[in-house]
Order: structure tokens, then C-alpha cells, then sequence
């Protein structure tokens, strides 16, 4: 539907639909046909999702063509895209490529909070300037990316996580400064960006390699979606008294696979932990099937994983990756992780896919979400629901901590004869040294790992309590007793 078309096919649509209303379109509310009714702009618009400033924007734009055109010319309803206004379009669109971040739960994508539009146009002027070419004046600038770009925001706040350092540029920034201040600050600003730019082209880098030589680089993203939007049962209608009924979570992990150009999700409930077992079990499967499907698995692999501390940048998983490389499984490892609070990347996507069509369907069973996932996302996910875990947790645990990880982004593991070699540094620079430690002895245990055991009384609990809100599903018409089965 309306969503399905291009921005242009949209606008289209929008523009043609307010023709409709013939008249001229004077600061009076319009009217719609909706389904064989006659409805209110309001009305309309939420039913097609239309953001707010976008139509508006759309109706002074008719408003303003009708008053200066020729109504014989049909071509200058369409207002003619200059030179300079696709320049622009391609100014926001290389910058959102740089720096936009995919949002997990919604079509959208936010650029850093330090930006704002004014800025973002005071850059577009700037780099203008200096190639000596003329340039959209801010209004003109403004319209084309309310135009262009409805789903780019540049949010006051970061909604998941903050970085600090980005809530200081923005807060510094609207500050009355000194012309020296502003120009230091802005340069800090410009860094920090860079710097975040740089994680991304390396990883982005690794994707094009293993999708250009698969049998030569694996190139895998992992992290975990946010439970809320797959606790189950699940209804697209939610009735007040609904929101204390319990509910069993469904925590979904996500792995894209680059080079077979495959996605894979996880299912789990809350019988297992939230840590490094369930990254490690994920990423023992996918690197299974690549293993299948190649015929052996690459000699390197790439993984680039979310900062977490509990799940993913621990002493568990760089051993384990140790024991990889100690076992000659792959040559040489690289996990890397973006700069905290830039993270957001192609693995969201997957993630909002799942969550806007989880948002839509009545989904009560792990069957239907596992339905419900492969049908949300191209390619069609490999949907897994973990039943069991190996403990590696437990298995690879070492006396003491491996010092220092938690503020490096880029680690890289290799053998050297029969000696296995951690190389850390903090940021991907060229120019930056690598701190590397020797961890050939750091495995005691290379036997099968036991599996773990599932908190059964944790989700006897839940189990209870579910049945307890049964009849009350069954009360609002939301389930029948088919389902109750
Ligand atoms: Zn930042």
C-alpha cells in the first residue's frame, strides 16, 4: 500500500489526494474519501501514517503552485528539481549512509542528536562554498528534506542509548559562545563523528569482502532484539485492562550472515540467562551452516557484535574464539564493535521488520511467531526456538579477568605456530598500535561442554501465572478455547 511506494510515488499521492479538494485550498480543514466515506484531513492522515509536518508541508506546497501557476502547464505542478536541490538530496543522503542509525522498532532512521537541521545545512553551505557552487537556501533546504527524507529524524534525545559525548556537543552547542569555543567545539564534533564513521567503513568492509570472496572471509553481525516486541501472546489491539496480564518473554537474537547473504533468528525464553551462552550457541549454529554450505568454513572470520559487557565483550567469548583458532576451526578471527550509542545497523533492520509485523498480528504460540518471523524479512530468516544450550560459560571459566577489554573496539586473533595471539586496540586507526597478549594456555578444558540447566522454576512461575490470566484473555474475545489448548 501507501507504504510499499517510493518517496516520489508518495508525495504523489499525497499531493494529487489534496487536489482533490478543488477549491483553494485555503487554511480550511480538507476532506478525504476514505473506503466510500468522507473523512477529515486528521483522519487521513493517520490512516495512511502520514507524518504530520509532511503533509502540511504537502498542502501549503499545492496551495502555493495554484496561486502561481499556469493552470494549462499540468508540468509546473511538479515543482522542477534543480541542480542544487539534488545536490542537497544527495548531501542528506550520503550523510545519513555515514551516520544515520537503523532504529529497531520503526521504519526510521535518526541521525546523531548533536546534529540538527540548521547545522546539518550550515555543513551542506559550507562544503558548497568551497567547491564554488551555488547552494538551496535554508527554507528551500528545509522543504526538500521534509520532502525527500519524512523518515530521517534527528531525535532531541537518543531513544536507547545516550552518548555522552554527542549530549554534550548538543548541550555546549546552544550555548552563547566565543567564536574560538564554537569553532573548537565544532572541530571535537567533527572528530567524534569521524571516529564512529571509522568503525562503520571497517565493518562495512568486512561485509564486502566475504560477499565478494565467501570462501575466503565469513562476515556475521549478531545482537539481541528488545523482548517487549515479541513477549507472547501478542495482539495488535490491546484493551487497558491488558497490560498486567502476564506475559512469556520471547528474546529474539539476530545473526546476518554477509557472504551467504542469509538471516538467522533465535528464539529463547527466560529458562535460559541473558549472557555469552546464548551468543556462543548462536553463533556456534550459523557458523554450522556456513560450514555446510561451503563446504568448510572459511579461514577468516568477522564478527562484529553490540558493546555489551554481559553478552558479547567478555573474557568467555574471547576465549572461545581462542579455542577456534587453537583448533585450527578458522585462521583468524576479527570481533569488532562499534562506538557505544552508534551502533544501530543492518541487523536492526531485521529487528523492525519483526517488530512492525509483530505489532499487526495476534501471534499466541512459538510457532506462529517463528511463522511470523521468517515471513517479516528478505532474505527469509532461518528461524530457530533454543531448546537447549552448551555451557561454555561455565566450561571456559578462568581465574582471572583478561584486563583491559572492556574499552577496546577491535580484537584480533591469529596462531602463530603453536602459540595463540589476542592483538586489542581501542580504536580501528591505522596508525594505532595493537596491545597483544599471548593466550595459548588460557583454555584448561576442551571436552564437550556440559548443557545448561534451564531455570524451570523460573518459568513454572510465569507458567502459573499465564494460566491464571487465561480466562481473562478468553473474557475479552481475544482468545477461544482452542487456544486455551
Ligand atoms: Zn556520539
Amino acid at each position: 500500500m501507501f507504504y510499499k511506494k517510493t518517496q516520489e510515488e508518495q508525495s504523489d499521492f499525497i499531493e494529487r489526494n489534496i487536489r482533490c479538494n478543488d477549491a483553494s485550498l485555503e487554511d480550511k480543514q480538507l476532506t478525504f474519501v476514505l473506503t466510500g466515506r468522507r473523512v477529515c484531513e486528521y483522519a487521513w492522515r493517520i490512516v495512511y501514517g502520514i507524518k504530520r509536518r509532511r503533509y502540511y508541508y504537502m498542502k501549503k506546497k499545492c496551495r502555493s503552485t495554484n496561486e502561481d501557476l499556469d493552470n494549462s502547464d499540468k508540468r509546473c505542478s511538479q515543482q522542477y528539481k534543480s541542480r542544487q536541490y539534488l545536490e542537497a538530496k544527495s548531501f542528506v543522503t550520503d550523510l545519513c549512509k555515514r551516520y544515520g542509525d537503523d532504529q529497531p522498532d520503526i521504519l526510521e532512521i535518526h541521525l546523531p542528536s548533536c546534529l540538527s537541521i540548521l547545522q546539518v545545512w550550515t555543513d551542506y553551505k559550507s562544503s558548497c562554498e568551497n567547491l564554488g557552487s551555488p547552494y538551496l537556501s535554508y527554507q528551500r533546504f528545509y522543504g526538500m528534506w521534509i520532502e525527500e527524507f519524512p523518515h530521517v529524524k534527528i531525535p532531541k534525545y537518543q531513544k536507547l542509548s545516550k552518548c555522552n559525548e554527542c549530549v554534550i556537543f548538543k548541550e555546549t552547542i546552544s550555548k552563547k559562545l566565543t567564536k574560538i569555543d564554537l569553532g573548537e567545539l565544532k572541530d571535537k564534533r567533527r572528530a567524534h563523528l569521524l571516529l564512529q564513521e571509522i568503525c562503520r567503513e571497517k565493518y562495512y568492509k568486512h561485509i564486502k569482502k566475504s560477499k565478494e570472496h565467501p570462501s575466503m572471509y565469513t562476515s556475521v553481525i549478531i545482537d539481541n532484539m528488545d523482548q517487549f516486541k515479541t513477549n507472547l501472546p501478542r495482539f495488535p489491539l490491546h484493551f487497558k485492562n491488558e497490560t498486567t496480564l502476564e506475559k512469556m518473554h520471547h528474546h529474539v537474537t539476530g545473526v546476518l550472515c554477509h557472504g551467504l547473504n542469509k538471516a538467522y533468528t533465535f528464539t529463547w525464553t527466560d529458562q535460559f540467562s541473558s549472557d555469552c551462552n546464548i551468543t556462543l550457541n548462536c553463533l556456534m549454529s550459523v557458523l554450522g551452516d556456513v560450514a555446510t554450505e561451503n563446504g568448510g568454513l572459511p579461514p577468516t572470520l568477522y564478527i562484529q557484535a553490540d558493546n555489551s559487557p554481559k553478552d558479547n565483550k567478555n573474557k568467555y567469548v574471547i576465549m572461545f574464539l581462542v579455542m577456534l583458532v587453537k583448533m585450527e576451526i578458522v585462521k583468524k578471527i576479527k570481533l569488532t564493535f562499534l562506538m557505544a550509542s552508534h551502533t544501530h545497523e543492518d541487523v536492526d533492520q531485521l529487528f523492525s521488520r519483526i517488530s512492525v509485523k509483530a505489532s499487526k498480528e495476534k501471534t499466541t504460540i512459538i510457532p506462529s511467531l517463528l511463522d511470523l518471523i521468517k515471513r517479516s524479512y528478505t532474505p527469509q530468516p532461518i528461524a530457530k526456538h533454543v531448546e537447549s544450550l552448551y555451557d561454555f560459560r561455565d566450561q571456559m571459566a578462568y581465574p582471572s579477568s583478561l584486563a583491559g577489554i572492556k574499552s577496546q573496539h577491535v580484537f584480533k586473533l591469529t596462531k602463530d605456530g603453536d602459540k595463540v595471539f589476542l592483538a586489542m586496540k581501542e580504536w580501528p586507526l591505522e596508525s594505532a598500535p595493537y596491545k597483544i597478549l599471548e593466550l595459548t594456555n588460557i583454555l584448561q578444558n576442551l571436552n564437550m561442554p556440559r548443557k545448561v540447566e534451564p531455570n524451570m522454576e523460573k518459568i513454572g512461575g510465569i507458567i502459573q501465572l499465564m494460566r491464571r490470566d487465561l480466562p481473562k484473555w478468553v473474557q475479552n474475545g481475544k482468545l477461544n478455547r482452542e487456544d486455551e489448548l
